[in-house]
């Protein structure tokens, strides 16, 4: 035992000495400040620190609290004129321990007043094209008044109350501070000029069909909404100025909305009067459809949407509905729209999944469109929570991709003869799946999408990604037999063309989506394909999904932040995350590990060289040691030839010695003894640590995976040695072999080098024949 544990200390120290010297060496060959140990330092200095609202787990804490806003509007839409009117009853409920002094409530649609600064702020100079409709706002048109007219803003009693505006924001000025556990209501009245949605990317709008002479209005953002009070922020009442989405409390809203009798509308909420505003026949298909679980029912068909598009009724219809628990609201309403429905069983409860477009939009639509719903509710639900509301609804709209609770519009047009490309069909596939999905990601998870773009489309662009690879297996007739769905966004290969790109355009992921050049991979691709890489490499899947389930579950209908979601991660799954946050969120370095190179050893018969130095300086002699092991490089001087071939045992007396000590006979004779000693050297030119995964082959085409948890670059973040004894020849070395981990830089992934098309090339290739 003694002599055992003698000969392992001294042998600790002796390779400790010796690995702390290549260590060294290793940091001054660095840039300076590249080799950096704090990758895998704990996140105490960014995350906040937890608090009674919030606590270190990640979970709500026993403070948490969140406002409550309940609308009661009524609104009308003049189709003529394109404009929109409303009157609503705000009540407030100030659940904060705050008093309130003033209120703030957000009209967004000033982004698109005449005096919007919005335009102003631009400082890119000419575009290399424009859209001609953009081409006409901008430099021909008059500006389009599209901002609120806000009419008066009045207290309970009707007594007007003093606001002020500024841009998108309006501070309604209450007399008496609004305490903490009370209430407040006041009314607002406005009106709009409805923007044609397709000219400037609008959020909300009309498409004018000229064939026709019809418009299908796509309408949000459309009425003064409470802006968020939190913990966090305080009142979040930064301004919208395009990018950066919207921050909602959740509220129960009774809305009524009158349009012209021959249009055809749905919304948030629960249809109130469905007797009065459908038809004996819609109500007979809607009954069927609550009962069809494997096929849509067509409520409104084509053939009576082209009769509905000569009418021009000038005769009203109000459409009411009640909404429960939502953060927002939206509405869809034209002649134009066919309308089919289907039911699907989400947690033992019915779900409608809905659908509605113009013509224009089929067949397609028709064929895809709520199949795509129903993919996106169940596979959502089964990794979050099962989906709440009672209805999904995906609204065809040119040009849009745009989400609100329970309806969202999405493009994806075929051509005028119905003919459509599979861009198109798999663009109109994945925008439903990615707005539909919004319902989970904010508008359920409210997360504050004004300050973090990612919380929401990155998670839903992650979900999007396992959606549309179960749409792929559900419908195998649709993307083509034995074929993945074509993603766009969350294979790690996809990612590396942005992330390889040039640095003074990149922005962490950890920014206001205002300030970021690429919105797209930044907010979207970025964190999507990051928890992809958690879920499918990093943590496994069983972990993964757990964890993210626990942040969902925690997190529904309440207002996460950035640090509630890092720390439930961790918190569900014993994984610390902290190095991958750090450099995936925080930092724009990428990834990129090879294998540097591989030295070959034999177990040597005396002492090498280098061993011989290290005793000649300390003035010891062989006697002075325990008995050793030698390995010498085969590229060294101290190469013996005749040594080359035989085990181990043969050529090390003390080993034999060793092996005769202490082990039976037994023991001995089951003893395989390995001839072949590597020394591979990895190194990492990215910032980015990542599992360092291996795929090993031997000579007789054998080979073995073996994938170093991340933590091996904890103290070397610049290369790292490992030895493998094989009782084969070791002939080849690949680095990430399936492109799991996003590496930038495949050409220095293989050794021998292959003086071949790296794989990324490939993969290129690849995207490119699937189209
Ligand atoms: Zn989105």
């Amino acid at each position: 035992m003694n002599r055992i544990k003698h000969y392992v200390a001294s042998l600790l120290f002796l390779f400790g000495a010796m690995a702390m010297a290549q260590e060294g060496e290793a940091k001054k060959e660095r840039e300076p400040g590249h080799y950096n140990q704090s990758r895998f330092k704990q996140m105490y200095e960014e995350f906040a620190t937890p608090n009674t609202y919030r606590s270190a787990s990640g979970a709500p804490g026993p403070d948490y609290y969140q406002q409550q806003a309940d609308y009661v509007m009524n609104v009308e839409l003049d189709d003529k004129n394109a404009k929109l009117y409303g009157e609503e009853t705000i009540t407030y409920h100030n659940n904060s321990p705050d008093n309130l002094e003033f209120l703030w409530v957000q009209l967004d649609q000033n982004v698109r007043a005449k005096d919007s600064k919005s335009p102003l702020r631009d400082g890119n100079g000419v575009n290399i094209a424009y859209t001609a409709g953009n081409f006409a706002e901008t430099y021909i048109s008059e500006p389009f008044d599209g901002g609120f007219n806000i009419e008066w803003v009045k207290d309970a009693s009707g007594k007007p109350l003093s606001y002020t505006i500024n841009q998108t924001m309006m501070r309604v000025n209450i007399p008496q501070a609004l305490k903490s556990g009370e209430k407040i209501s006041f009314s607002i009245k406005w009106w709009y000029n409805i923007p044609d949605h397709t000219v400037n990317r609008a959020r909300s709008g009309y498409e004018y069909f000229p064939k026709d002479g019809n418009r299908a209005y796509v309408i949000a953002q459309f009425f003064p909404r409470m802006a968020v009070y939190s913990d966090v922020e305080g009142w979040q009442n930064h301004q919208f100025w395009g990018n950066g989405e919207f921050a909602l409390p959740f509220g129960n809203y009774d809305v009524s909305i009158t349009v012209p009798a021959d249009h055809i509308l749905d919304g948030t909420g629960v249809l109130q009067n469905r007797e009065d505003v459908f038809s004996k026949e819609m109500m007979k298909r809607y009954k069927e459809a609550t009962k069809s679980y494997d096929k849509p029912v067509i409520i409104v068909t084509q053939e009576e949407v082209e009769a509905l598009e000569k009418g021009f009724a000038t005769d009203k219809k109000t459409w009411k509905f009640k909404a429960t628990n939502v953060r927002d609201y939206a509405f869809a309403s034209s002649r134009k729209f066919i309308w089919d429905m289907q039911a699907v069983k989400i947690g033992g409860k019915d779900v409608m999944a809905v659908s509605m477009y113009p013509k224009e939009g089929n067949p397609l639509w028709e064929d895809m469109s709520t199949k795509a719903v129903v993919q996106t509710l169940q596979t959502y639900s089964a990794h979050t929570f099962d989906y709440p509301y009672h209805k999904a609804i995906s609204v065809h709209a040119k040009n849009q991709g745009m989400e609100y609770p329970m309806i969202c519009w999405n493009y994806g047009r075929p051509n005028e003869d119905g003919t459509y490309s599979d861009r198109v069909k798999y663009g109109m596939i994945s925008v439903i799946i990615h707005e539909v999905g919004h319902n989970f990601f904010p508008m359920i998870v409210n997360s504050d999408e004004r300050q973090w773009g990612w919380m929401d489309e990155g998670l839903d662009t992650f979900m999007q990604y396992l959606a549309e690879q179960d749409f792929g297996k559900t419908y195998p007739n649709i993307i083509a037999p034995n074929e993945k769905y074509p993603s766009q966004r969350g294979e790690p290969a996809a990612i590396v063309p942005y992330m390889s790109g040039d640095q003074s355009f990149i922005s962490p992921i950890m920014s206001n989506p205002e300030n970021v050049y690429q919105l797209g991979p930044n907010a979207y691709a970025k964190p999507a394909t990051g928890l992809n890489i958690l879920r499918e490499t990093i943590m496994g899947k069983e972990l993964f999904d757990h964890a993210f389930k626990t942040y969902a579950q925690r997190w529904m209908f309440k207002h996460p932040t950035p640090e509630d979601f890092f720390r439930t991660m961790e918190d569900a799954s014993a994984v610390d995350l902290d190095w991958f946050w750090r450099a995936w969120f925080y930092t724009t370095d990428y990834v990129d590990i090879g294998v540097k190179g591989v030295k070959k050893y034999y177990v040597a018969s005396k002492p090498t060289k280098e061993m011989e130095k290290y005793m000649a300086d300390r003035n010891l002699t062989e006697a002075d040691l325990p008995p050793l092991v030698y390995l010498a490089e085969e590229e060294s001087e101290d190469f013996m030839p005749e040594l080359k071939g035989k085990s181990p045992t043969e050529t090390s007396k003390n080993l034999k010695e060793f092996m005769m000590d202490n082990m039976t006979e037994a023991e001995r004779s089951q003893v395989k003894e390995p001839k072949y000693f590597y020394e591979i050297t990895f190194d990492k030119p990215g910032g980015v640590p990542m599992p360092l995964i291996v795929e090993y082959t031997y000579a007789d085409g054998s080979k073995e995976n073996v994938t170093y948890p991340p933590e091996i670059w904890r103290k070397n973040d610049a290369e790292v040695k490992r030895v493998i004894a094989s009782q084969k020849e070791l002939v080849g070395i690949a680095v990430d072999p399936k492109m799991e981990t996003a590496d930038i830089d495949t050409t220095n992934n293989s050794w021998p080098k292959k003086d071949e098309k790296s794989d990324f090339d490939k993969f290129k290739e690849n995207i490119k024949g699937e189209k």
